[in-house]
Formats: structure tokens, sequence, C-alpha cells
């Protein structure tokens, strides 16, 4: 294999995650199709929601009480003649057409407030004495009752193309009359996994060979995120064999291999890439784990072509794998999913254990937090390094330590990602 030597290019965390965005910012979805609004959750719009009508539709009751003009409510308490009630789903033509001065009507939470009203008092603070009511706590104008459009006017955009449908969009989906929406097609990412050490699960391990894991950790991240997985066969490491994969999987939106990125005399990902004319963004970034993570893209052919694929060479150890695809290709499959950008954050936790690192590599630790309400804490497992699944799956978080930190004490404040 004629291999000439790739640039290499080691980014800071930062850089290389900024530089994945802008690539996804350029990247187009692929297809639209129809769903029924019970499928839609977890998936991304491709049409803008609009409101049918005002909402609310009418001036809503938020309680159980009385509808009353607050400027009768200055000296208390007060008597008013009850002059009708209002259930929720009233016939208009059956509401009081106005409550005049010392009048109230007897209302329901979700019922049209009468013409007139300005507040309703809550049931509680009340005294029905037949067809009379005593008012006994003053109220402001406005209070209780949620203005007809206050929460958006009939035609305004309730959900914007790009949005990822969570039980909140769907409910003002379902608010709208919307039965069906339209999203867009999950984006097909092929699945790579190279070394020759590597047995598909199914097959009886020999005493040096190790199951396929990451396919389908990563099958699982990428359903999370928008996509389908599509796993190709192993990749053994030898040139010919790993093209002829590597092409099989750029015909899908996403490539995503893992394993064989590394220094070693059979990482052979990235020659066989520089073979194929892909271009390097980036071949490795300042973390751990996941330092030999590799970003690019690839034609199969000439460079930069309009077929061209982004593909990532994430790291065989099965927790840098994990790692690096959140971090990384994350962002670019939520932008072939037709996702709006979304940033990276990271919450913040006591640390309940001081930590000892070195310097000069951001750190994604697998981590516990732990305690309920605001009495959460956050403490490193203890691991054999970055292929550790078994700890990693008593892993819910990971504690972000800055590139410079080489000591953080108990007590202090840390980041972390949730996982
Ligand atoms: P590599 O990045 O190819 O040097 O692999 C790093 C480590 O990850 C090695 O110990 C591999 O055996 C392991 N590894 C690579 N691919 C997988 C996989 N698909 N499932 C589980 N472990 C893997
Ligand atoms: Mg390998």
């Amino acid at each position: 294999m004629s291999s000439a030597p790739i640039p290499s290019t080691i980014l800071s965390f930062e850089d290389a995650r900024h530089l994945v965005e802008q690539h996804a910012s350029r990247v187009q979805p692929g297809g639209t199709e129809v769903v029924e609004l019970l499928a839609a959750g977890g998936r991304v719009l491709a049409e803008p929601v609009l409101a049918d009508r005002d909402i609310p539709p009418f001036a809503r009751s938020t309680r159980d009480g009385y509808a009353v003009r607050s400027a009768d409510l200055v000296e208390l308490p007060v008597r008013l003649n009850v002059i009708g009630e209002i259930k929720a789903g009233e016939r208009l033509e059956r509401i009081p057409c106005s409550i005049e001065p010392g009048q109230a009507a007897a209302i329901m939470t979700g019922a049209p407030a009468p013409d007139g009203a300005d507040a309703v008092v809550m049931v509680e603070f009340t005294a029905r004495e037949g067809d009379r009511v005593e008012i006994q706590k003053g109220i402001a104008a406005g209070d209780n009752i949620v203005p007809r459009g206050a929460e958006a006017r009939q035609g305004a955009v309730l959900l914007d193309r790009g949005l990822r449908l969570n039980d909140a969009g769907v409910a003002l989906a379902a608010s709208a009359g919307k039965t069906k929406l339209a999203v867009y097609k999950r984006p097909r990412v092929a699945l790579l996994t190279t070394g020759d050490e590597i047995v598909e699960i199914r097959s009886r391990p020999g005493p040096t060979q190790i199951r396929n894991s990451n396919s389908y950790s990563l099958a699982v991240q990428i359903q999370a995120a928008g996509g389908e997985a599509v796993l190709l066969p192993i990749a053994p490491d030898e040139p010919k064999a790993l093209r002829e994969l590597i092409e099989q999987g750029l015909q899908s939106d996403l490539l995503l291999m893992t394993g064989g990125v590394s220094m070693g005399r059979y990482d052979l990902v990235e020659p066989v890439l520089a073979e194929m004319q892909a271009e390097f963004f980036f071949t490795g970034a300042k973390i751990q784990p996941g330092r030999p993570v590799v970003f690019g893209r690839c034609g199969g052919g000439a460079p930069a072509r309009e077929d061209a694929k982004y593909f990532f060479g994430l790291p065989g150890n099965p927790i840098s794998t994990m790692v690096t695809f959140e971090l990384f290709a994350r962002p670019m499959l939520e932008a072939l999913a037709g996702q709006s950008p979304s940033k990276l954050m990271f919450l913040h936790a006591l640390l309940k254990k001081e930590i000892r690192v070195k310097t000069g590599l951001k750190r994604f630790l697998p981590a516990i937090l732990s305690g309920e309400f605001s009495d959460c804490g956050v403490e490193l497992l203890r691991w054999q390094g970055s292929g550790d699944i078994a700890a990693t799956a008593r892993a819910n978080c990971y504690i972000v330590i800055p590139n410079d930190r080489e000591y953080i004490a108990a007590g202090e404040w840390v980041a972390v990602m949730m996982r």
C-alpha cells in the first residue's frame, strides 16, 4: 500500500468540537416523512406547527372559585350576588352575558370567564350563602384568569422546523390538532469496527479474541441521537478488506469506524482513508479517553466530491468510543437528522472525593452522581482505564476535568456530563 504520511492535526477539545459544529452547520438533512403524532416523540420536525386558533381560545379560569370584578373587593369581606355557574366546556350561550358591579359567577377550572369579570377568587377564600357569596380575600385584576391568546395567537409558530420533539412539543402539536407531522427521515449511520481480535457476539471467542461491543454501544447512542445504525461486517487489520468495507460504509449518510486509529503498526484506518484521498480535519484531540479520534470527509474517489461523506474514526477502547461519539459524532448526526444545532452543556456538582490527574488533557472520567434534591455529590469510579466497560456500566455521568488541573479537592464544584 502506498501510504503518504498523514499530517497530524491534534486539536484542543474545544477547537475540535467547534470544527465539527462548523461542518455540521453546513450539512443538509435527507428526505422527510409523515408520522402519526403518537410516533413523533424524539423525531425532528420538518415543518413548523402553527396555532390553529388563539391559545387559550377564551379567557380561561385557572381556579375553582368565583369570577368577580376586582374593583368590588376594596372593602372585605364583601357579599356579592351569584348570578350563575360556569363549568368547563360550558356552551357560550349559557354563560352569563356580563358580570355587573355587585355580582359574581361561580366558575370552575378551565371554564371561560364571563365578560365584566377580571379575576377569579379561589373557592377557599369564599363562603356561599344561598344565592350570595362572601368574599374574604382581595385580589388583583387579572388574577387566576389567562386572557384569550395570551399563550399564542392564531397563526403563530408554536414549534419550529428543526426541533426535536419532546413531551411538551408533542402536547403542543396535539393541542393544535395535528394528528400527523412531517419529520425528517432518520440518517443512516454505518458502523465499521476493525481489528483482527474482534469477533461477532454470537461466536465463541478464542482465548485472545474479544466480542464486538462497540457497534452495540454506538447503535444505542445513534438511536438516542435520532439516527439509524447500519452494522457492517468486522474489518480485519488488512488494507484491502478494510478499504472495501469503508467504501460500503460511505454509502450511508455518516460513517463511524472504531479501532485502528492509534499509533500501532496495524492501525490502518487512516492510511487506508488517505489512500482513498480522504480529507482529514483533525487526527486527534487533547482529551482522555479518546485522544486518537479522527474526523474527516471522503468521497471514495477524488477529494471534496459532491457525494463525499463525513466520517469519524473513533478509538477502539470501548469507553473512548462512547465518549468520542458524544463529544464529536453526535452534533454531526443531529445535523444530518435535521436538528437545529445544540450546544454541549455541562451540569455542576460537588466533588465528594479529591481527584489527582496529570495536566495537558481534558478528561471525561466515568463517575457516579448521587444524593437527592439539592444535596448531590459526584465521585469518580474506580476503573481499569478506557477499556473498562464493567465500571462504566455503573457510571451515570462523566466528571469533566479541565486540562490545566492536576488536583481538585473534595467539596469543589466540578463539571459533569450526564450519560
Ligand atoms: P485499537 O483502537 O484498535 O487500538 O483498539 C483499542 C482497544 O479497543 C483494543 O484493546 C481493542 O481490542 C479494543 N476494541 C477495538 N474494537 C473493539 C470493539 N468493537 N469492541 C470491543 N473492544 C474493541
Ligand atoms: Mg485495533
